[in-house]
Order: structure tokens, then C-alpha cells, then sequence
């Protein structure tokens, strides 16, 4: 069931259309997602909230065959993920943007922010640092090495979990 409405947009004030949905997931329970979407400006935003109290969860997982990649993840905007092996971190603050993917997503995310990156004015060896790290992405996503995704949450409203969802 999706719940639609209208409000001021975040950007420009304009208004802008909110969609509200109700997944049921295992392990997480239900969980509101929220798309905020401005035709006028072209803001858009996400989130992910769990509709039950779920305490801090912290979820650790290596990552190792094909399979491992269709993990799901659901990210509320206030959760930190982390990819320790190559020292990459999405924390809230640099993008606070709640989601449902899986972990080849999650990859993709690392790897749009840093090929951003790569076209903002570095120095010389920062430019050498994002290209090695976005090879190492790169490499992730075809399984070619293991890595470990960390995903902390002090709201637990995020989660890693291997079922399907509906
Ligand atoms: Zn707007």
C-alpha cells in the first residue's frame, strides 16, 4: 500500500510529492519507506524507518561469493556503513540518505561518490588514492576479493538481513 501526498519541498518549497510504503521484512519487522520527490527542483530524498523500537544494532558481515551480494540492507539515514578493508565510511552526515538495496547497491553508492570525487579538484595524490580505491570497488563487485561490510546503527533502525522481501 503506498500513501501519497503533497508537501513543501525541503529545497526550493515548491510542492513536492511524498510517498509513504509499508514493507514487512523478517528479522526487521515492518518498516515505513519515505520518498519525498520535487518535480520542480528535482530534490529527492529517502528514508527508512522501523514502525517497532529495535535497539542499536551493529551488523558485521564478510563478504565473499556471488551470494553474499544479495544481502539485503536497509539504511536509515542515521546509520554509518563501513567497508573496513578499504577504509571507505558512508556516515550520516556526509550522506543522509536512507535506503533498501542489496550489498552490489551499496557498492555501486561507494563507487558513484568516488568517481564524484575523482572529478573534484584533488591533489595529485588523492586523485591516485580514489582511483586505487574505485578499482578496489570495482573488483568487489565481481567477487574477485572479500571484504567486510560493517553497518551501525545507535537507532536500529537499519539492518542487514538475508531473506527476500516481499
Ligand atoms: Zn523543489
Amino acid at each position: 500500500m503506498t500513501v501519497e501526498m503533497l508537501v513543501p519541498c525541503p529545497n526550493c518549497k515548491e510542492k513536492a510529492v511524498m510517498s509513504e510504503v509499508i514493507y514487512e521484512m523478517p528479522f526487521f519487522g515492518e518498516a515505513l519507506i519515505t520518498t519525498i520527490s520535487c518535480a520542480n527542483c528535482k530534490y529527492k530524498l529517502n528514508d527508512v524507518i522501523a514502525l517497532k523500537e529495535n535497539n542499536p544494532k551493529i551488523y558485521k558481515k564478510i563478504i565473499k561469493t556471488k551470494k553474499d551480494m544479495f544481502l539485503k540492507v536497509i539504511r536509515n539515514s542515521n546509520a554509518t556503513i563501513k567497508i573496513k578493508e578499504f577504509g571507505l565510511e558512508l556516515k550520516p552526515a556526509d550522506f543522509s540518505e536512507g535506503f533498501m538495496t542489496n550489498i552490489e547497491g551499496v557498492l555501486n553508492k561507494f563507487e558513484n561518490i568516488l568517481l564524484q570525487l575523482q572529478k573534484s579538484k584533488l591533489a595529485e595524490k588523492q586523485k591516485k588514492k580514489v582511483l586505487e580505491l574505485i578499482e578496489k570497488v570495482k573488483k568487489a563487485k565481481e567477487n574477485k576479493i572479500k571484504f567486510t561490510i560493517e553497518l551501525i546503527d545507535k537507532s536500529g533502525n537499519s539492518a542487514i538481513i538475508k531473506e527476500k522481501l516481499k
